[in-house]
């Protein structure tokens, strides 16, 4: 009889494939798999058939996250990865970004997107101009100017929640030669497909909407067949893949991202309109609210499943008056919401972009950006609005 060794190794493993199908996805931990034939095994390493050989490489539960989240995007493929900033070095990489070349990115995007262009890809060779995406004029001047490899904006901005005219911005960029990565990390499928308005590259962090609910970091490019090879190619060297329990995870966040997302959508347009009607409130900026600069965009460009417009969850606003001190007992006094520094998950979550995303920019530099001391970001979550507003009137009310 085989050692109580051997047997504890291998007992119970590689059990003969069953005729039944499990309704959801399995999580598959493996790193490697088996083939009896090595044809078949050559196979799939030559990329001849499909098939798992090493988890880098590739992975059935992350695999089935990605034909989801492609589904969903109306794309031909997603590619995942270990977190939104990974898959924004992919989508940048694959769009052929390298030494020498030049990028014309959003001013107001991400932190860490900012800081990947102007200090690390900035040491590798690559130079950055910085605009306002809301600006066309500025943008067309620009794209001129510098006939960059690609275009980087985000359909929604943090934390002024300016709106990007995405179709606009695709045709100025490719008219000047240039590639799109569109980060629509606020908007997700449910919002907007930036795909079907010519954009190469769609950026997510899976961690935010996707996810949703606090517990998963990860990232994906969805794209056309046409960069699914030089994605997957770079996946194997960059090594930053997406984890299949992360994976799993981020499947189940999907199938529930449309209820969330139509209740984050209108319980945000109800707490910014009651945001806007509050004495203690100076400015609330939302791009449902009629006011906001790119309100008709908006409205244009973003539409719900149904057809009808919708304007995401997020929300910022300024405390009248308010400095570091008053917006800092805001925090503290708020209960039912969150002082956290992500986003969009189920959770209704506070932020102060002087003390978090924004804390290594100087006060003129901020003021430059257009964020003041007064300032709040709030990610709507999905609890019921009456008791999320309750919440605000009794920490903006207290002093
Ligand atoms: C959070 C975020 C990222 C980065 O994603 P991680 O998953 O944290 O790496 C990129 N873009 C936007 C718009 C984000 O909100």
């Amino acid at each position: 009889m085989t050692s109580l060794f051997t047997r504890a190794v291998h007992a119970g493993e590689r059990l003969p494939a069953p005729d039944y199908t499990p309704t959801t996805t399995p999580i598959h931990p493996a790193v490697t798999y088996l083939y009896d034939a090595m044809e078949d095994l050559d196979a799939v390493l030559g990329r001849a058939r499909d098939g798992f050989v090493y988890r880098r490489y590739g992975n059935p539960t992350t695999h089935a996250f990605e034909v989801a989240l492609a589904d969903l995007e109306n794309a031909d493929v997603a590619l995942t990865y270990a977190s939104g900033m990974a898959a924004m070095v992919a989508a940048l990489l694959a769009a052929g970004v390298q030494a020498g070349a030049r990028v014309v990115a959003a001013r107001d995007c991400y932190g860490a997107t900012y800081t990947l262009l102007d200090r690390l890809l900035k040491e590798q060779g690559v130079t950055t101009h910085f605009v306002d995406v809301t600006n066309l004029d500025e943008v067309a001047a620009v794209l001129r100017a510098t006939a960059p490899t690609v275009l980087v904006c985000e359909t929604i901005s943090n934390p002024l929640l300016k709106v990007a005219n995405v179709p606009a911005l695709v045709n100025l960029a490719h008219a000047a030669g240039a590639m799109v990565i569109v980060d629509s990390t606020f908007t997700t499928p449910y919002l907007l497909r930036p795909l079907e308005h010519g954009a190469d590259f769609v950026v997510h962090s899976v961690t935010k909407y996707i996810g949703g609910h606090d517990d998963v970091l990860g990232g994906a490019v969805v794209t056309g067949r046409v960069h699914e090879a030089r994605l997957t190619d770079q996946l194997k060297m960059l090594g930053a893949n997406f984890s299949p329990f992360e994976a799993w995870l981020a499947l189940r966040g999907l199938k529930t991202l449309p209820l969330r997302m139509r209740q984050h959508c209108a319980s945000a347009l109800q707490v910014a309109a009651w945001l806007g009607a509050h004495p203690r409130v100076a400015q609330v900026n939302y791009p449902g609210l009629p006011g906001h600069p790119q309100h008709a965009v908006a409205a244009q460009l973003l539409q719900a499943p149904d057809g009808q417009s919708a304007y995401g969850g997020m929300v910022s606003f300024v405390i009248r008056d308010a400095g570091q001190a008053q917006v800092r007992r805001f925090l503290e006094r708020a209960r039912l919401l969150l002082t956290g520094t992500s986003l969009g998950d189920v959770y209704s979550l506070l932020l102060y972009p002087v003390m978090a995303s924004h804390r290594a920019l100087t006060p003129a530099q901020r003021a430059l950006v257009g964020i003041g001391e007064g300032l709040v970001r709030l990610s709507v979550g999905i609890e019921e609005p009456a008791d999320i507003i309750a919440d605000l009137a009794q920490a903006l009310e207290a002093d």
